[in-house]
């Protein structure tokens, strides 16, 4: 029995289809577990930092977490992306810790502990037997559950099962709520933070075996929190200066608390049950400036449309406009669908998009339409051929051609994991296909994202209260605070960590350019001012010449163009300083 005065939390992040704990989020493990430690005894004392934090002063923080009784590991990236925000540990990162510490119990925690590491989309996870012999627990279960064990049996490792998991939602309640407070320790508090919030785990569509790729399988059917419970918790972080919240961990948040859960796959929506729990939430937590959400199941949505307007009305009146609702189409093909067990076909998911863009894609005070649906593929499915890729591009090209608004298409290949249908099909279909995702990828770029975003996102539109978050030579970076925040390339070096409103002047891809706004057209150099639209080399030059440009028409006399300054207009500013 040993006892304990420390504890070091090692944030190594984790991205999972249902989940988001890269910076500036932070997910459920490290408040969770911190919750469970305090719940055991609130005078101990724990030590949270990120892999990002650790990278920069090893030694120092090395050092402090060998001197704790545990240290926990948080790492696992189910579905890995480009991050500007942080960069997931490494594997070698991993060992490299894990050897260092000597003194502790070293727990692994995250999705890599259940899973193995992912390392990229279209590769098996793998376990790395090096670095489960360096940890005294690979925690399969609840990280949260298995640290209280650890802690009620003296730190004796073989008394704790590494696979026990919470009994039911309503267990985690206070968890929740007494974790709340690791937000203070968190580089991104007080600046960009977003706390992805739980309301439940598990699919109805367990009954009829889950999608093939999917691990909501190993979570059952839907385990849902008590609205009280989350909102409760919700205060907590509130009332720790949390503003920024994604209810983001579900399968989908339509379904909440839905009725016939065991009966039918698309059990009835509710949502009453949703209102309340976005009223509440906004009761509790007045000022808060981000509320958002994540995935939707767009078979649920096309089920249930008389619901699913509702609550689409009751989440827009509700959350903060940018807001996206991912939908997990996964294919269109249909024999992918069918041997894949996905849920919906083609049309169905055109209904859905339909019915979020007929109350969602009015433009909010941010700038950003209130809600549209994003668009998930997943390459490499059981009955995937060359038409499939095709298919998918056409499909989206309908989704063009019936003028609907979705902000992004994601797409990836699958990480089969351990426990679904796919772990035993493993990642020759993906092999097999590689230069040909290489080259539909592309296409969907060029054909789909390029247009959409233009349509989504247009030039001129006054984006407000992006954070800037890095630099790269002469470009700055910033994106909104929310669900899959736009990447905003900013073509001059400004003061980080701070929001500023910007004016949109192009687009890329999956990015665009924006310039500070106001936009001062007495201040701006020449390269820059030819970033504005309309105006080319000649007219900046005139501009530069012509300067300082004390208002409108002055400015008029220079460009001659009554549309262009019409446009210009709404966004400058003749300040001289
Ligand atoms: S609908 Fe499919 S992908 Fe979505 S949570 Fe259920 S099993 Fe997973």
């Amino acid at each position: 029995m040993r006892n304990v005065n420390q504890v070091t939390i090692i944030d190594g992040y984790n991205d999972e289809p249902a989940g988001l704990g890269v910076p500036p989020y932070l997910d459920i493990y490290a408040r969770y577990t911190a919750g469970a430690i305090w719940t055991y005894d609130k005078s101990i004392k724990i030590h949270y930092f990120t892999i990002d934090e650790v990278r920069e002063n090893y030694n120092q923080i090395l050092k402090k977490a060998n001197k704790s009784e545990i240290v926990i590991l948080i790492a696992g990236m189910i579905v890995p992306g480009k991050y500007l925000g942080g960069t997931p540990i490494k594997t070698k990162e991993v060992l490299q810790i894990a050897k260092a510490l000597t003194k502790p119990v070293k727990i692994l925690g995250g999705p890599a502990a259940r899973f193995g590491f992912g390392i990229e989309g279209g590769r098996k996870t793998i376990t790395i037997r090096e670095i489960e012999e360096e940890f005294d627990i690979i925690v399969k279960g609840d990280l949260e559950i298995v640290v209280y064990n650890l802690l009620r049996e003296g730190l004796e490792t073989s008394k704790v099962n590494p696979e026990e998991r919470r009994e039911n939602a309503h267990q985690i309640r206070e968890f929740a709520i007494k974790g709340a407070k690791i937000v203070l320790d968190h580089p991104n508090y007080g600046l960009n933070l977003i706390c992805e919030i739980e309301t439940y785990r598990g699919c109805p569509r367990f009954i009829t075996g889950c999608c093939s790729f999917c691990a909501e399988i190993l979570h059952g059917l839907p385990d849902f929190r008590p609205i009280k419970d989350i909102v409760d918790e919700v205060e907590a972080l509130y009332n720790f200066g949390v503003r920024n919240f994604r209810l983001g961990r579900q399968p989908d948040i339509y379904s909440y608390m839905a009725y016939g859960v065991g009966e039918t796959e698309f059990p009835k929506l509710n949502p009453d049950a949703l209102r309340k729990l976005f009223s509440s939430i906004r009761r509790i937590a007045p000022n808060l400036k981000v509320l958002h959400i994540d995935n939707a199941n767009p078979g649920a949505i096309y089920h249930h449309q008389e619901e699913a307007i509702e609550i689409t009305k009751i989440i827009v009146e509700h959350h903060t406009p940018g807001d996206v609702a991912a939908f997990g189409v996964e294919s269109a093909d249909p024999k992918v669908i069918k041997a894949n067990n996905l849920k919906a076909y083609p049309e169905e998911v055109i209904k859905a998009i339909e019915i979020i863009n007929s109350i969602g894609v009015k433009r909010g005070y941010n700038g950003l339409p209130e809600l549209l649906p994003g668009i998930n593929f997943v390459y490499g499915l059981i009955g995937e051929t060359k038409e499939t890729y095709e298919l998918n591009l056409e499909f989206m090209r309908e989704v063009m051609r019936r003028g609907l608004l979705v902000r992004r298409v994601n797409i990836r290949q699958c990480i089969p994991l351990p426990g679904t249908r796919m772990w035993k099909v493993g990642t020759k279909i993906i092999q097999r296909h590689k230069k040909i995702f290489k080259i539909y990828k592309d296409k969907m770029r060029k054909e789909i994202d390029l247009p959409m975003l233009r349509k989504v996102i247009p030039t001129w539109t006054i984006l407000k209260e992006v954070y800037l978050e890095e630099f790269d030579g002469t470009l700055t970076y910033g994106r909104q605070v929310g669900s899959y925040p736009i990447l905003t390339c900013i073509p001059m070096k400004l003061k980080l960590k701070r929001f500023i409103d910007v004016v949109v002047v192009d687009h890329g891809y999956r990015s665009i350019t924006a310039l500070p706004h106001p936009i001062k057209i007495n201040m701006l150099n020449m390269k820059t001012l030819t970033r504005i639209p309309g105006i080319g080399m000649k007219r900046a030059a005139k501009i530069i010449h012509k300067r300082p440009i004390g208002n409108l028409e002055e400015l008029s006399s220079i460009i001659k163009d009554d549309e262009l300054l019409i446009k210009l207009k709404k966004v400058i500013d003749f300040s001289k300083r």
